[in-house]
């Protein structure tokens, strides 16, 4: 994954809001984390890179594909072929049972019931929740259900993986477990960009980019 000249102002009353200063940038498979101070872009630079949000300029380029450039819906089938998402909270729908929320991903692609069903209890499995299969998320601890929402996001096996402060919520413990699961993927080659404020989940990753008042360098 690669950025160039990626940028974003937002408008603000009658001026503007620089949230990103341009930035060229490529993402080498491994874990990146991206610190900063509250405020500083990270979740602007995030949104750009999943194609959430519009660049106001340059572009992100993932395997050779300007994702900017795609339409609506082929954005989001790309970033279904391609990416995962883990946010601070969970983003689990709640109707849904655990089992059926990884399977989620899965059914949008199109895939068959029993493969997706095996896959989904297979991450589960990973994430030690084999015994949470049936459960609604509200009947998940806070950990489990990050545990349960890392598992969708690495059911469709992702080539990138990005996370918003994903142990923000957790206390120390839990969060190192999540950050575990996390470095899974990392070590295997995918690319995970990881924004913490934890410098100690920092000093894990192999790449470290700095935010600071929309300016982006790379420490590592
Ligand atoms: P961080 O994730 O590092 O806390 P953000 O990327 O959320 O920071 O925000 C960076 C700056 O951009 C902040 O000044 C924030 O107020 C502003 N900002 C973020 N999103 C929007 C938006 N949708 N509209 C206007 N301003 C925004
Ligand atoms: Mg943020």
């Amino acid at each position: 994954m690669q950025t160039e000249q990626l940028g974003r102002i937002y408008p603000s009353g009658d001026g503007q809001i620089t949230a990103l200063r341009p930035f060229s940038h490529t993402f080498a498979p491994g874990l990146t984390a991206v610190v900063g101070p509250s405020g500083s872009g990270k979740s602007t630079l995030l949104n750009l890179l999943a194609g959430f949000d519009t660049p106001t300029s340059g572009r992100v380029l993932v395997g050779g594909n300007d994702i900017h450039a795609l339409s609506e819906a082929g954005r989001a089938d790309f970033r279904l072929a391609n990416y995962g998402f883990v946010f601070q909270s969970h983003n689990l729908v709640a109707i849904l049972t655990a089992q059926e929320n990884v399977e989620f991903p899965l059914m949008l692609a199109g895939i068959a019931p029993k493969v997706r069903r095996d896959k989904a209890r297979a991450l589960l499995s990973q994430v030690g929740l084999e015994s949470r299969l049936s459960h609604l998320p509200a009947q998940l601890s806070g950990g489990e259900a990050q545990r349960v929402a890392v598992a969708r996001a690495l059911v469709t096996d992702p080539a990138v993986l990005l996370a918003d402060e994903p142990t923000g919520n957790l206390d120390t413990r839990t969060g190192q477990t999540i950050l575990e699961l996390l470095l899974r993927p990392a070590s295997e080659g995918k690319t995970v960009v990881l924004i913490t404020h934890d410098p100690d989940i920092a000093a894990l990753a192999s790449h470290r980019l700095r935010v600071r008042d929309g300016e982006v360098s790379a420490e590592l």
